[in-house]
């Protein structure tokens, strides 16, 4: 006997859906319009999310609304969150209301770009949004455009590429490459996924060679183009450079052009990492950091951090997409199509195979702000961060530990006659004391080996009023007064 208790099979009912969908699309407009109200971060032990859920999944399935209500009692209060005006950790990745649309459709749609006749326009629309934005960050007109997940992923691909290019080269001047010999090079303030590309690979993290920097945290082209030379002679086999646009722990950009000119010199494959500071090419008054970006081999940033996208778009450009597709590209029987050249098949050119409609999303926020609402956005996200630079430089008790090109600021405190030691545990116990307030979630690093507050401003909703109460945090933490001559 069928058990009639168990509805028949099929989709939630579209009067469901109508019902529940108002009710989230609601829950998402409050959510974004009341969120100052809430700690920017939980204060929760691990674990305490598994203990409070069932150890088993339901037998028979659960109404949407009471799903929704335990999401509200039990998951949101577990949440960072990120779109928060207090959270300035890390690098901020808000997202939008715009995106947080576009991902419904997305999901709704749910597009699996296989190859071109699978979702024409999931194939042809990422091409169309990474076009509009490379024109605006004034990247070169014949780059080919293709969007990764993570910074990480896209990386991953570049050295793939590199490698690939290596071997070619190699074959054309009669010499075998071996595998085993390859090494890249990046600067010490490098992103840590460049080091994970070579242990990926099976080289090993020591194959990528850390690049002394220098004050500012920059590669310096000389000590880059000495550990080449030095590995050449050593036998091994140099295959790329990777270059930062806005490293993660201070937002320092190296000296593309010189570096272009090293790895040029030494037939290397030239990568740039503008996973943060990206965005900020499309403003006329930070081109001069990005000069030289046009000699790249690739070169990426990601929209799910400074361009209001919701996780997961990581722009990818290359000058050579056909090495990625010899290095990549496979078409078994079941994925043979026609032959059209506008009937790109992305995964060619890629590790995945399926892939997510992440240019519809792309194309909403770019959209939804313009270029030049966009611009406003960042260009006051910076405005905010040279403000806070200039607060903390007036004060002898307060110090700056990197230049602030962007929107990121890095700080310690140091009161007069405290050490080194001392301070490390000073702004330790701050940034603890500034993340318990629930009011600001910031993250540190260590710079020169001192312990160093990161306080990184891209999000929508973070404005004036939101640094200067930082600020005055600060100071009652460390409970100085702030003089009227400040
Ligand atoms: C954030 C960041 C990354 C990593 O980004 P994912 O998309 O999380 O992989 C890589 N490089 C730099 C410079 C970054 O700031």
């Amino acid at each position: 006997m069928p058990d009639r208790s168990i509805p028949p099979p099929g989709d939630m009912p579209p009067e469901e859906l109508r019902r529940v969908g108002r009710e989230l699309i609601d829950w998402i407009a409050d959510y974004f319009d009341g969120q100052e109200r809430l700690p920017v971060a939980p204060r929760c032990s691990p674990g305490e999310l598994i203990d409070a859920m069932p150890q088993q999944g339901p037998v028979r399935g659960e109404p949407a609304e009471r799903i929704l209500d335990d999401f509200d009692r039990l998951i949101v209060p577990h949440v960072v969150h990120w779109s928060h005006p207090g959270f300035l950790a890390y690098f901020a990745a808000g997202g939008s209301a715009p995106g947080a649309l576009a991902e419904s459709l997305i999901a709704a749609l749910n597009n699996v770009g296989l190859l071109w006749k699978a979702s024409p326009a999931l194939v042809e629309l990422e091409e169309v949004a990474l076009g509009w934005l490379a024109d605006w960050l004034a990247l070169p007109r014949d780059w080919f455009g293709i969007i990764h997940s993570t910074a990480s992923d896209a990386s991953f691909h570049a050295v793939i590429a590199a490698r690939q290019a290596a071997v070619e080269a190699d074959r054309d001047a009669g010499l075998e490459t071996s595998l085993d010999r390859l090494t890249i090079y990046a600067s010490e303030q490098a992103h840590m996924s460049i080091e994970k590309t070579m242990l990926a690979l099976g080289r090993g993290r020591e194959a990528c060679r850390k690049i002394e920097v220098n004050d500012a945290f920059q590669m310096k082209p000389t000590a880059l183009d000495a550990a080449i030379r030095a590995d050449l002679e050593a036998g091994l086999r140099p295959i790329a450079v990777v270059a930062t646009v806005g490293t993660t722990s201070t937002s320092s950009v190296d000296p593309i052009p010189a570096l272009a000119e090293i790895a040029a010199r030494h037939g290397l494959w030239l990568h740039v990492d503008a996973a943060y500071a990206g965005p900020a090419a499309m403003l006329e008054e930070k081109r001069d950091l990005f000069a030289g970006c046009e000699l790249a081999d690739s070169f990426l940033l990601n929209p799910h951090k400074w361009l209001f996208c919701p996780m997961d778009v990581t722009a990818f450009y290359t000058a050579k997409p056909d090495v990625f597709r010899r290095a990549l590209g496979m078409t078994p029987e079941y994925l043979r199509s026609q032959e059209d050249p506008r009937a790109k098949s992305l995964a060619e050119y890629s590790i995945p195979l399926g892939r997510r409609f992440r240019g519809l999303k792309l194309w909403f926020v770019l959209r939804y702000f313009g270029r030049d609402g966009l611009k406003a956005r960042l260009r006051e996200h910076i405005r905010l961060a040279q403000g806070l630079a200039q607060r903390i430089k007036q004060r002898p008790d307060f110090e700056l530990m990197a230049p602030t090109p962007f929107s990121l600021v890095c700080f310690r405190y140091r009161p007069a006659g405290a050490d080194d030691k001392t301070c490390d545990g000073l702004n330790e116990g701050l940034l603890q004391a500034i993340n318990r307030s629930g009011e600001f979630y910031l993250s540190h690093t260590k710079l020169r080996g001192r312990y160093t507050i990161r306080v990184a401003i891209g999000n929508l909703r973070t404005a004036q009023r939101h640094i200067d109460r930082l600020w005055e945090l600060v100071l009652e933490l460390t409970e100085i007064k702030e003089t009227a001559n400040d």
